[in-house]
């Protein structure tokens, strides 16, 4: 078993649409192949502040990434760092304030859309900036990364279900519909992860209410699923609530890499044993 980590982060995907709407990833954790957990996000519930949490596992009040208009480079260790620091190559294919946090701010538009830098906190990059790039293009674009570069964590960040749920609510036939499609688009790829033996983790920053925003701290705009494929992890359906903190550690114990000090020490039902870090 290698010790590669896939991390797709759907932007805006609620906990319960995503247990309804996933049918692949359902059908694996029907198959025994895959856990599935509800993650409660921190807060405030919105975008930039929750890359942050997810990839530093710090809080906003400790990284001061406390709104989406904090435009600059995280002061925190994240996964990339760590991942770097450990001798591993990292990738990412996300919305540009990921860019924005861990490799330059502000973005531009020309020299910053393609990254191939590993001198970098994030070594392969590939980066979008208008929220309608589809989610098809973004898939093709980190799998093509992951085929051309081999990574050894790779982040993925689609960002339609989000832009769905902010036109329309989380109620709408075009949320669902979004959320349909980015499962079909992951029943096609997941398959081919799994069999060059990836842990595969799957999640959201924050969820959406049903008219159409989040930010706050409403059941709907903080419950996000967690879904893990891998060797180390039991699968099943779990019912307590993961903080949200303990996924870029959870990530560390996939790559067995250290945490940084900063993130949580926590034990995910299911996790096989203590991973030896080394
Ligand atoms: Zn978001």
């Amino acid at each position: 078993m290698s010790n590669k980590v896939i991390a797709v982060v759907i932007d805006g995907l609620r906990y319960d649409k995503a247990s309804e709407a996933l049918g692949y990833i359902q059908h694996l954790v029907e198959a025994n192949q895959a856990a599935f957990y509800k993650v409660k996000s921190e807060l405030p519930s919105l975008s930039r502040p929750l890359y942050e949490v997810l990839l530093t596992g710090t809080k906003a009040s400790e990284n001061g990434i406390t709104a989406n208009q904090i435009v600059r480079l995280s002061k925190e260790k994240s996964l990339f760092h760590l991942t770097k620091e450990n001798g591993l190559r990292n990738a990412a294919a996300a919305y540009y304030w990921v860019s924005e946090l861990y490799n330059r701010a502000p973005f531009d538009f020309i020299e910053d859309r393609l990254q191939i830098d590993e001198s970098k906190p994030i070594q392969y990059g590939s980066f979008y900036w208008e929220d309608d790039y589809p989610d098809s293009h973004l898939l093709a674009d980190a799998e093509s990364l992951r085929r051309k570069y081999n990574p050894d964590f790779l982040y993925i960040h689609p960002m339609g279900v989000d832009l769905k749920g902010e036109q329309f609510g989380s109620e709408s036939k075009e949320y669902r519909e979004q959320v349909l499609r980015i499962g079909q688009l992951l029943a096609q790829l997941v398959p081919i992860w799994m069999k060059e033996g990836y842990h595969i983790v799957i999640t959201s920053d924050h969820g959406m209410s049903e008219s159409g925003n989040h930010g706050g701290t409403t059941q709907g705009e903080r419950e996000v699923p967690l879904f893990i494929i891998s060797s180390e992890v039991e699968p099943g359906v779990y019912e307590e609530e993961v903080p949200q903190l303990a996924i870029a550690p959870l990530v560390c114990q996939l790559l067995e890499i250290e945490p940084s000090e900063k993130m949580i020490s926590y034990t995910l039902p299911g996790l096989k044993k203590e991973k030896v870090i080394h």
